[in-house]
């Protein structure tokens, strides 16, 4: 009995050694289950890595999505295509598969506010952080404040290495505010260094053509830009109405329809 247990004590603290935690913790259980069900050795040590193996994806996809920094929890089953025709739904499904991300694609959601473009760029998102991807989301004018704080504080090379870094970036609300020449250069450099290496998602209500010029305030940086993010690019244009004009549509409908 006193072997039993010492033997017992010196698995637990071998697992603890290793820092196998959970399978540490969850061993009485398994032992238990083991013994009752007459489980083979193979079939108990199956169990107890199993244990491990769980809390350690765990860890790694919690790790994830808290680098990711993603602003909502929308998946891509959360999205009523019915109500944005603009949107094939087929082609959403495709990109959920990932692929584009295998391949360095880049995806651009393109449409004025309110048609889904943050919620759709934020579902790929995390459907890229459940497949395993070091996966980043960022606002356009977000990014322009970081280089630019980067550049005076001399941290730009350091800067530029980790928007290089991510699997897939997403780039959120380009064209909202207008960018100056710093700014510009900033994303221009973003979006070579990931030419053909990462996936960019990004969106914006900007036209693609003669209205990235003017945001830019410098066409031939808007041209080569585009020119990039374009060469291997899925372009997701959405017409369709606003869904926040939509609830609020609703909204002051029933409020109308209340009796006073
Ligand atoms: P955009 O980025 O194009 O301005 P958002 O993605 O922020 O639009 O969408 C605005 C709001 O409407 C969000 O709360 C979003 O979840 C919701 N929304 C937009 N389109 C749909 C849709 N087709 N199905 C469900 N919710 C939607
Ligand atoms: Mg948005």
């Amino acid at each position: 009995m006193t072997t039993k247990t010492s033997t017992y004590q010196q698995l637990r603290e071998h697992l603890h050694e290793l820092k196998l935690v959970a399978a540490a913790e969850g061993l009485p259980a398994t032992l238990d289950k083991a013994s009752s069900e007459d489980l083979t050795h193979i079939e108990f040590l199956k169990n107890l890595l199993d244990i491990e193996v769980g809390a350690s994806r765990q860890r790694r996809h919690d790790s994830l999505e808290r680098f990711a920094r993603l602003p909502g929890p929308w998946h891509v089953d959360d999205f009523d295509f019915d109500a944005q025709p603009g949107v094939d739904p087929k082609q959403i499904r495709e990109l959920e598969t990932l692929r584009f991300v295998e391949d360095a694609t880049n995806v651009l959601f393109v449409g004025p506010p309110g048609v889904g473009k943050t919620m759709l760029a934020t579902a790929l998102a995390r459907s890229s952080i459940d497949a395993g991807y070091r996966t980043f989301y960022t606002t356009a004018a977000e990014l322009a404040a970081k280089c630019h704080k980067a550049s005076i504080e001399g941290r730009w090379a350091t800067t530029m290495r980790f928007y290089a870094g991510p699997r897939l970036l997403i780039v959120d609300e380009l064209g909202y505010l207008p960018m100056k020449a710093e700014a510009a250069s900033a994303l221009f450099q973003v979006i070579s260094q990931r030419y053909l290496k990462g996936s960019i998602i990004l969106t914006t209500n900007i036209g693609i053509g003669a209205g990235w010029g003017q945001v830019f305030d410098d066409p031939t940086i808007a041209a080569a830009m585009l020119d990039r993010l374009l060469h291997r690019c899925v372009v997701c244009q959405i017409d369709g109405p606003s869904y926040r004009m939509r609830s609020y549509q609703a909204h002051a409908d029933r409020l109308r329809q209340t009796p006073t």
